[in-house]
């Protein structure tokens, strides 16, 4: 506890000091005009076998047209993936080993802020004069200082929320720690956004589907669809009133639905004729919903500006050979005692592949990346380069030169050290 501490300490001076020292970084840097744009919208637990048929019928114009005018694959994603440890690897480019985000719960506690050991991608962007912005990113609860804003995500801890468990807390329910830097900018989102809640609603238990399951559903799904209206209007007003040369958005709701409404047969595990005959097309209907908040917003890009559409893992349905007890799957990280039909945290990550779709000026078209040439180590390293920063030491991930027409005249690419 004593390193992560003083990890924390340190990072948060270095910020700080980066933050102060904004004017010793080289001059085509530090013009506004010339510094490139990137957004990376993440998506939690995108299944390639859902929206494969989606795309083919034109139900997710956008996502389509991203992968026309970009690059589009999988991404190799960790093993036994989830979504803090996969994040904070696209933040830090490190193993969850290293930098202290290996689950949920880490030592007994709910994973935090407080734990990274590495630094992450937008500590490092403001270290050198990039403007930051970040809104509901996994793990990033409390938020730490960087140069712009950040509006935490899953993981945030507030009213109802066991250790390790995900909930819901509205803005004004957080509890532990300051879910929007800087901590004054609260208020401000509160008055023209409202009092959101900071995550996906935790899924319903057990018992309160059992003999309801109909009702139960329809309530819940009712409540996601709230949710991600409120996501995209924070999304909006933060790219209205807040543009960052850097912006992050993230959306859970995919991931929660497919735990337990995955459209699965009754030769698959954990069928249960009563709950999974209801709403068969709730999950894809995640995906067409996610399509719209992606052409919002890309209604506020333009086409100088880099985009990246990663997600940190796939879904699947439960398989019985690997675990015989249908309680081994009970996704205690996730809502307790649901019955959950689909899982990512499988040991083999090739299993739940991650996805990868990236557009911008001098990205390639219409290009498909074979295999696993990406993995969830390389996006940080590929956008500092956007910006012409060295790759620090400890990123284990390489820059995606591959995804490039040529180097622009405004993005040199620097040669990482690796
Ligand atoms: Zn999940």
């Amino acid at each position: 506890m004593i390193t992560q501490f003083r990890a924390k300490r340190a990072f948060t001076a270095t910020v700080s000091v980066a933050v102060l020292s904004c004017l010793c970084i080289p001059a085509r840097a530090q013009s506004p005009q010339r510094r490139p744009r990137v957004v990376v919208i993440g998506v939690n637990g995108m299944e390639w076998d859902i929206i494969r048929p989606l795309l083919v019928k034109g139900e997710m114009p956008n996502l389509a047209g991203a992968i026309q005018r970009g690059v589009y694959g999988k991404m190799r994603t960790l093993s036994s993936p989830n979504c803090p440890k996969v994040y904070t690897t696209f933040a830090t480019s490190t193993a969850p080993e290293e930098n202290g985000i290996t689950g949920f719960v880490v030592g007994g506690v709910s994973a935090n802020t407080a734990m990274l050991k590495r630094e992450p991608l937008w500590s490092i962007l403001s270290q050198h004069g990039i403007t930051v912005g970040l809104a509901n990113v996994p793990a990033t609860f409390p938020t730490l200082p960087v140069n712009g804003y950040m509006v935490s995500g899953m993981l945030t801890r507030g009213k109802g929320c066991e250790n390790g468990i995900l909930c819901s807390p509205r803005l004004s329910e957080v509890i532990g720690g300051d879910p929007v830097y800087p901590a004054t900018m609260a208020a401000e989102l509160k008055a023209n956004v409202g009092d959101f809640w900071i995550d996906c609603a935790r899924m319903p238990l057990a018992s309160e589907l059992k003999g309801k399951e109909a009702q139960t559903v329809e309530e819940w799904l009712k409540q996601i669809s709230e949710i991600r209206a409120q996501q995209v209007t924070l999304f909006e007003y933060l790219l209205t009133h807040h543009p960052t040369d850097f912006t992050m958005f993230v959306q859970s709701c995919e991931d929660r639905v497919g735990h337990w409404l995955y459209p699965i047969q009754p030769y698959n595990v954990g069928y249960n004729p009563n709950l999974h005959t209801l709403r068969v097309d709730a999950f894809p209907a995640q995906y067409r919903a996610f399509d719209q908040v992606l052409g919002r917003i890309l209604q506020h890009l333009d086409s100088n500006t880099y985009v990246f559409i990663i997600s940190d893992h796939g879904i699947k349905p439960l398989r019985e050979f690997e675990e015989s007890r249908l309680s081994r799957y009970m996704a205690h990280d996730h809502g307790g005692t649901t019955p959950v039909i689909a899982k990512h945290d499988f040991e083999d990550g090739d299993d739940v592949p991650g996805s990868f779709i990236a557009m911008g000026p001098n990205i390639k078209k219409d290009v498909r990346l074979m295999g696993f040439a990406v993995t969830v180590f390389d996006v940080a390293p590929t956008i500092l380069s956007l910006y012409g920063i060295p790759i620090p030491n400890q990123m284990r991930g390489r820059v995606l030169k591959e995804i490039f027409e040529e180097p622009a005249p405004t993005t040199p690419l620097r040669p990482t050290k690796k």
